[in-house]
């Protein structure tokens, strides 16, 4: 019996919640990855020399892969913007915090010295994959060498897509079964105490949520901030003389301090009857301490920047009309109108971002269109246009 087929039973005997994820798992050999990857359809691809490793270390490449789909990656991935590589590393330091966690207690199954692990960077253990991936980002330049050969030097491979060619599409049926399955997993695996308890959060996905209108969920939202009850992560890092060097110093937490602003796209494709009935509507929930809200118009660069109590009259006229550049407005928010929080963005969203979010308070977009998009590191809105 070859050493995957040992591999994938001494796994399933091992940890028996993830067998019927494992047994749907088609083995397909490649040179397009330089160790395993594995695709929505559960397509485990592979490359020969990664069987050269013992088989408690292939047992620990199944019981990854199979966390990219017990833990939804594809689909949570898909909601997030960022380049591929740095979608790649957070995922797999989800998946492997989770199993060095686990196989601590087990002697059978391995742990590869080359997995990657957030201890490795600095990282506290036990964050989600959208956890990490802001922090890969806000942080890239200090992460960019590993970013750059991840996928080449690390194990395992670039995921979420199968390599060129090869793989087949997920059907409707399968996508419900595999989905199904992975919540199996995560029920069982939890049960078992095999996972860390976040992977709850899997079983019960947003949707699920009742969605409220825009209006509740901003003054709630401004009401905790105004309150204080809306904490924010300070990290730091404090280096250690002696014996950890660049030990993890856990998040004090700061409550953010209630001073809105609203920045408004005017650009040409933003109608201002659109604008100036959403602005007022929401000048009027932000209004809880202060008699005035300062606003900031934008487009392809500044075209106002003032205090108001009476947007439908200051809004009037709007000038500008240019490009949309949010991005640079943004930008602007950062350097000029520095500790406003919440930052409340009016667009269509069909302009550029950030790659990394510019400022430290919480930044809310609200969406006039339904095309556009706002960036991953921001709460989204949909504002629909009423009557028309
Ligand atoms: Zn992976």
């Amino acid at each position: 019996m070859d050493r995957l087929m040992r591999a994938k039973f001494l796994l399933m005997r091992e940890r028996p919640f993830l067998k019927k994820l494992i047994a749907l798992m088609e083995f397909i050999p490649t040179q397009d990855t330089p160790s395993m990857m594995v695709n929505e359809s559960l397509e485990v691809f592979y490359n020969p020399q990664v069987l050269e490793r013992d088989v408690g270390e292939l047992a620990c490449f199944l019981y990854h892969e199979a966390l990219h789909v017990a833990f939804n990656h594809f689909r949570r991935m898909k909601k997030v913007n960022a380049p591929l590589a740095v979608k790649n590393i957070a995922m797999d330091l989800e998946i492997n915090d989770n199993i060095k966690a686990d196989i601590a207690r087990s002697e059978k199954i391995r742990f590869p010295q080359d997995f990657i692990h957030p201890s490795d960077l600095g990282l506290p253990e036990g964050l989600t994959a959208e956890e990490y991936l802001r922090y890969l980002i806000s942080r890239s330049a200090e992460f960019s060498d590993l970013i750059n050969s991840y996928g080449q030097k690390h194990a395992p491979g670039l995921e979420l897509t199968a390599p060129e060619g090869k793989g087949k599409k997920i059907r409707g049926k399968d996508r419900n079964l595999i989905g199904k399955l992975a919540k199996e997993v995560i029920r069982e695996g939890l049960r078992a105490g095999k996972l860390r308890g976040r992977a709850s959060s899997l079983l019960d996905p947003e949707r699920q949520k009742p969605s409220l209108p825009w209006q509740v969920v901003l003054a709630r939202l401004a009401r905790k901030i105004y309150e204080g009850r809306l904490q924010r992560l300070d990290v730091t890092f404090r280096k250690r003389k002696k014996r950890n060097p660049t030990e993890f110093i856990l998040p004090s937490e700061i409550g953010y301090t209630y001073n809105p602003v609203v920045v408004i796209d005017t650009s040409g494709s933003m109608t201002s009857d659109q604008i100036r009935k959403a602005v007022a509507e929401c000048v009027h929930l932000l209004r809880l301490g202060n008699s005035k809200i300062r606003i900031i118009l934008f487009d392809a660069g500044l075209q106002g920047d003032f205090y108001t109590d009476n947007p439908l009259k200051d809004l009037r006229k709007i000038p500008g009309r240019g490009g949309t550049r949010m991005d640079l407005a943004l930008e602007y928010v950062a350097k000029k109108a520095r500790n406003h929080s919440p930052v409340i963005v009016f667009t269509d969203g069909e302009t550029p971002w950030n790659e990394v979010k510019p400022v430290r308070e919480p930044v809310i977009v609200c969406l006039l269109s339904r095309t556009g998009s706002a960036p991953y590191w921001a709460k989204e809105f949909h504002i629909e246009r009423r009557g028309h």
